[in-house]
């Protein structure tokens, strides 16, 4: 061509061949049983509706979720990096979950396919990229550039970089923001590099995590929640291919292989596997909302501008019937839940629901709607509350303290009042005049609903920080007591050998060598009492726990700051935080076992006062031996000091 007629040639805009017409014409398979063979969309027709949404101006995000080995990497990632990069000669960013990770996907998965190509001779002979190693970009011969980007890369970092398209793989793994959470997440700082360009294209996959997961909220929530539908070759009818339609003979592994059909959901004829490829041919992509009447999608589009398109197993031709099924047999009869689990993510491309972390996880969402509908309000009292207990938590430079109401009848409660409480002298005896500081807080007591003042019947401090400073301070007031938490994530273990008293799993009392006694609380069942109280959902019920209508955010961060871990049976737990500051959840777990120490107290003068009224009437008949156990809680003079 002359350097005229090249001229000329550039003058006429570059027609971009489809992304379809692309992939048939210049990507070979990588991998699996048609390697080195050119993509061909009559192999899984579907594949076209991935392909149509990223060339489409409409969609400016596209959420593929799909199982493992199936190709997913192939279509929501090879073909359209190979397409913008070289197709369109755009600038692409790549995110993914860690920036270890960035050389082994280009190495490994990304460079063969464009050695594979005619784009090979676009690869750099020097610099990054030429050779593997740490990079974070590629340049091109053809001018575009590939750049890696994870989380954990600062803010300012990736806001000096950005391109029309955006291509993110396993988009759940780096989901969650560091620190406060006053930062975007990662997934969605990496999003924003695309924001300067009005037709801006945000490539996702994932294997499906959770509803919570990122690539399920993207796809299926805020998403189109796209689901591919196909024709039954018996009665004609459309439908997605689910878990439920695959039935098998479960006699055994073999026998489930051999007998796997799929069952129509309308007809309920069983389809063979040539009966399901031969269905796959010809699908129907049907969005959230739509439906399928006589083989026609009818229905708006839903009002987004995210396209999220969900397939599994089924809809993949690469695996037969008979495989799933035998898989699916395994999961059944394994009692290993990281099994079942891979098999509902990663073949049905559902979510998981770990039925025991739910079962009892508290959520900042629960509190607020607790909050929202609360006849509570901080500050006062109701006036089905017998007794206030108050908790405190010394910190290097200031407390915690927290007031909460309890009914001794029924153990409901409430959060009265909490707060923090600053030392004003760096020494000991700053920590002292501190802990003065919140005894007047306590001593001041607060109104009740009718108008009268209650003040707190126990107050405590833990003891796990400055304990020698607190035990001083202690012996000039004798109406606290000091209190440690014990549990399975705490140093601290019980000392001083004397049990003076016992309350099972909440509490247990012991004589210390200087005397004064220590309350040693289980802390771990009586967070999960906290926890599960809060959860309780009728006020009806015992034990229910209010929420006042004006607590903060910050109250509610620290109540749902811990969570409970299950081992793989779900039978016993261990506590794990999800945010630092935890403790009013803390102190909330102290106050409820100065309920139970309390309830004990009120129910043995209860009793002692009975036995005195019915000694009065025995009188008559003679002096008897009293073997009241207990005497510690003598109504008499201090109790616990
Ligand atoms: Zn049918």
């Amino acid at each position: 061509m002359g350097s005229l007629a090249l001229f000329a040639s550039r003058l006429v805009p570059k027609i971009s061949r489809t992304m379809h017409e692309f992939a048939e014409t210049e990507v070979k398979l990588p991998k699996g049983p048609r390697r080195g063979l050119y993509f061909d969309l009559d192999f899984a027709p579907f594949n076209k509706f991935i392909f149509d949404a990223m060339m489409d101006p409409y969609w400016r995000k596209v959420s593929i979720l799909g199982p493992t080995q199936n190709g997913k990497s192939l279509l929501a990632t090879n073909i359209p990096l190979l397409y913008y990069l070289f197709e369109e000669e755009e600038d692409v960013i790549f995110g993914l979950p860690t920036m270890d990770l960035a050389s082994g996907m280009w190495v490994e998965k990304l460079r063969p396919v464009i050695e594979d190509s005619q784009y090979a001779q676009y690869l750099p002979t020097k610099g990054a990229g030429s050779r593997g190693g740490k990079f974070t970009a590629v340049q091109f011969k053809n001018g575009a550039n590939l750049r890696f980007m994870a989380a954990g890369g600062s803010a300012e970092q990736m806001s000096s970089h950005s391109a029309k398209v955006v291509l993110m793989t396993e988009i759940d793994k780096y989901d969650t923001s560091a620190g406060d959470g006053s930062e975007a997440d990662p997934v969605s700082l990496i999003q924003m590099r695309a924001d300067a360009f009005e037709d801006s294209k945000i490539v996702m996959e994932c294997t499906v995590t959770n509803e919570q997961g990122r690539i399920w909220q993207e796809a299926m929530v805020q998403g189109s929640g796209s689901e591919i539908y196909v024709a039954c070759p018996y009665c004609k009818k459309h439908q997605t291919l689910e878990r439920e339609g695959l039935v098998f003979d479960a006699a055994d592994q073999v026998t489930a292989e051999k007998t796997a059909r799929y069952q129509c959901s309308h007809c309920e004829e069983k389809w063979d596997n040539n009966d399901r490829l031969e269905a796959l041919q010809d699908p129907l992509l049907v969005h959230k909302g739509q439906v399928v009447e006589n083989g026609v999608v009818t229905g708006d589009l839903p009002p987004t501008k995210a396209f999220g398109m969900r397939y599994n197993v089924l809809h993949s031709p690469m695996q037969s019937l008979a495989k799933t099924a035998g898989q699916q047999w395994e999961a059944d009869v394994t009692d290993l839940k990281e099994k079942k689990k891979a098999m509902i993510q990663s073949k049905w491309s559902l979510p998981y629901v770990d039925e025991d972390a739910v079962r009892d996880q508290l959520n900042m969402q629960a509190l607020r709607n607790k909050a929202d509908g609360s006849d509570c309000q901080l500050g006062t009292v109701p006036d089905w509350a017998d007794v206030l207990t108050f908790g405190t938590d010394v910190q290097k430079g200031y407390c915690y303290f927290k007031v909460e109401a309890y009914n001794l009848t029924t153990m409901k409660s409430v959060v009265v009042e909490y707060g923090t409480v600053d030392q004003r002298q760096d020494t000991d005896v700053g920590i002292m005049n501190m802990l003065s500081e919140v005894n007047d807080i306590a001593m001041e007591g607060w109104p009740t609903e009718s108008g009268e003042t209650m003040v707190p019947e126990c107050k405590m401090v833990d003891c796990g920080y400055r304990y020698d400073v607190i035990a001083l301070w202690l012996q000039t007031n004798p109406s606290w007591y000091g209190i440690k938490g014990v549990g399975k994530g705490l140093r601290s273990k019980m000392t001083g050998k004397k049990e003076v008293y016992k309350i099972d799993g909440i509490v247990t009392v012991r004589q210390q060598d200087n005397g004064q006694k220590l309350w040693f609380i289980e802390v771990d069942n009586t967070k999960a009492l906290v926890h599960d109280r809060y959860l309780l959902q009728s006020e009806e019920l015992d034990y229910y726990r209010y929420v006042p209508r004006d607590v903060d955010i910050g109250w509610l961060k620290h109540i749902t700051a811990e969570e409970r871990e299950y081992d793989p049976l779900g039978e016993t737990f261990k506590w794990k935080k999800t945010r630092r500051r935890n403790d009013y959840l803390d102190i909330a777990s102290y106050n409820v076992a100065g309920s139970y120490i309390l309830r004990e107290k009120a129910n043995r003068s209860k009793k002692r006062n009975e036995q005195q009224v019915k000694k009065n009437h025995e009188a008559i008949k003679g002096p008897r031996k009293s073997k009241e156990q207990g005497k510690w809680f003598s109504d008499r003079g201090s109790k616990l000091n």
